[in-house]
């Protein structure tokens, strides 16, 4: 393999060896610092044996396919904590580092398009979705039915029981409910929003199901309502206004509650106007399409309001500073942020806010993992699933996650420039069940 221009050329038949399903029943990942989630393990290898984390050892032991991580940050596949899927997502994000998603609002017809992707992509990302969720008739997400990009679909019957309203979303399907308090902060225009009665009912219905209840929040006042009322998460931060006294309530309240919070902060800034398209670097800048670097240009106003902008940022530092839990999450594929890539960039940002290196490291992989996902998503832990992102570089100099060197699935090698070693199978491994797209309740 010729690395004298610093970027891995592999042949055709290396890259057929490495990415071959009876290739990967035991793949090691050598050397490199290894967070697994929660804890550090230095010089340790990473087994990955049909799919599944084997272990963290010190002990060298045949392997079919080894690839060499001195000197670089081994990490649980990263999670996107916020996301909203269509047709070509899911078959994408490996190759950009995600390997599971967190849908916060799809119609049926969507979801059962990208349930076919995943099934025609064995390769594809982790998924789980809210569904439609809970909106009233008027309210946010429901302009997204006139402006053509959603089928209709139900919202809250004010006359109606709360409680049929989410036994209904949950035979539909839905992981999870969402309650939209999109009061106008960022469409700009004053919407109707369910009331604080609603918002209970909604907890309390969900709750007796064994779901969690995340909001849509975008103002102090909103986020209130959701936490007094027993939401579990905030799909958001709030864009605090000036002097905004509710605000550092609402700091004090999520804390007290133990609420965990998805800040989104690259589509909240691209919202009040301000780009990080620019900031897509190493590996990940170059797999950004052309299609995809228009839309990152593309923000969501077009006269930026960085007082706003760096109140959120202030909003999100105090919350660290709080003890919350935050969970790295896009929002994609909102105006300026792209699915995969944006990630990356909402983990320099939640660095920017004060975060340190194993908070931003838990924010994309073992917290979101282990709200929304079983089978051991977002950490390496021995039975759990083989997702696995080496990045380059020492990290306690710098986090840079977008110079991605390797990503493997499922114990499979999605896209690697790490120098490896294929060994020749001592008998034919028995063929590798590919991951099932995951669809199911949270615990
Ligand atoms: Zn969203």
């Amino acid at each position: 393999m010729d690395r004298s221009d610093g970027r891995a050329r592999r042949t055709s038949d290396e890259r057929r060896a490495l990415t071959d399903p009876s290739r990967r029943c035991r793949v090691r990942v050598a050397g490199g610092s290894i967070f697994d989630g929660t804890r550090w393990h230095q010089d340790r290898d990473l087994v990955i044996e049909n799919g599944l984390v084997a272990g963290i050892t010190a002990t060298a032991s045949r392997c079919d396919v080894q690839l060499d991580a001195r000197g670089c940050l081994v990490v649980p596949g990263f999670v996107d904590a916020h996301m909203h899927l269509f047709p070509g997502f899911v078959s994408r994000l490996p190759a950009f580092g995600v390997t599971a998603a967190v849908d916060m609002f799809s119609t049926p017809n969507v979801l059962d398009a990208v349930r076919r992707e995943s099934v025609h992509h064995p390769l594809s990302a982790r998924w789980m979705s809210a569904g439609v969720g809970v909106s009233v008739e008027g309210g946010h997400p429901r302009q997204l039915i006139g402006q053509g990009m959603y089928e209709a679909f139900p919202s809250l019957d004010p006359a109606g029981s709360v409680a049929e309203f989410v036994d209904a979303r949950i035979d539909e399907g839905s992981a999870f409910l969402k309650v939209f308090l999109e009061a106008g902060r960022v469409a700009g225009q004053v919407l109707p929003v369910p009331d604080a009665d609603i918002v209970r009912a909604v907890c309390q219905a969900a709750h007796r199901r064994g779901l969690r209840v995340i909001a849509h929040v975008t103002d102090a006042a909103g986020g209130l309502v959701a936490v007094r009322n027993g939401v579990d998460g905030l799909a958001h931060a709030v864009i605090p206004g000036p002097d905004d006294a509710a605000a550092e309530e609402l700091v004090r309240e999520i804390a007290e509650r133990g609420v965990f919070v998805i800040p989104t902060l690259v589509a909240i800034s691209s919202a009040l106007g301000i780009g990080h398209g620019e900031l897509f670097a190493g590996t990940v800048a170059r797999r950004v399409n052309q299609a995809w670097t228009a839309h990152a240009r593309h923000l969501g106003r077009t006269t930026a309001d960085p007082a706003a902008w760096e109140r959120t940022q202030r909003f999100v530092a105090e919350l660290a500073c709080a003890g919350v839990q935050l969970l790295a999450g896009t929002d994609a594929a909102f105006p300026g942020v792209v699915p995969g890539a944006s990630l990356h960039v909402e983990v320099a940002l939640l660095q920017s806010c004060g975060l340190p290196l194993d908070d931003v490291l838990t924010a994309v992989t073992s917290a979101p993992g282990s709200l929304f996902f079983t089978d051991g998503v977002g950490r390496l832990v021995p039975g759990g699933v083989g997702d696995v992102v080496v990045i380059d570089g020492d990290p306690q100099d710098q986090l840079q996650t977008q110079r991605l060197r390797a990503v493997v699935m499922a114990g499979a090698v999605v896209t690697s420039d790490l120098d490896a070693a294929v060994e020749e199978p001592a008998e034919r491994a028995s063929p590798v069940t590919a991951p099932s797209p995951i669809f199911r309740r949270s615990p």
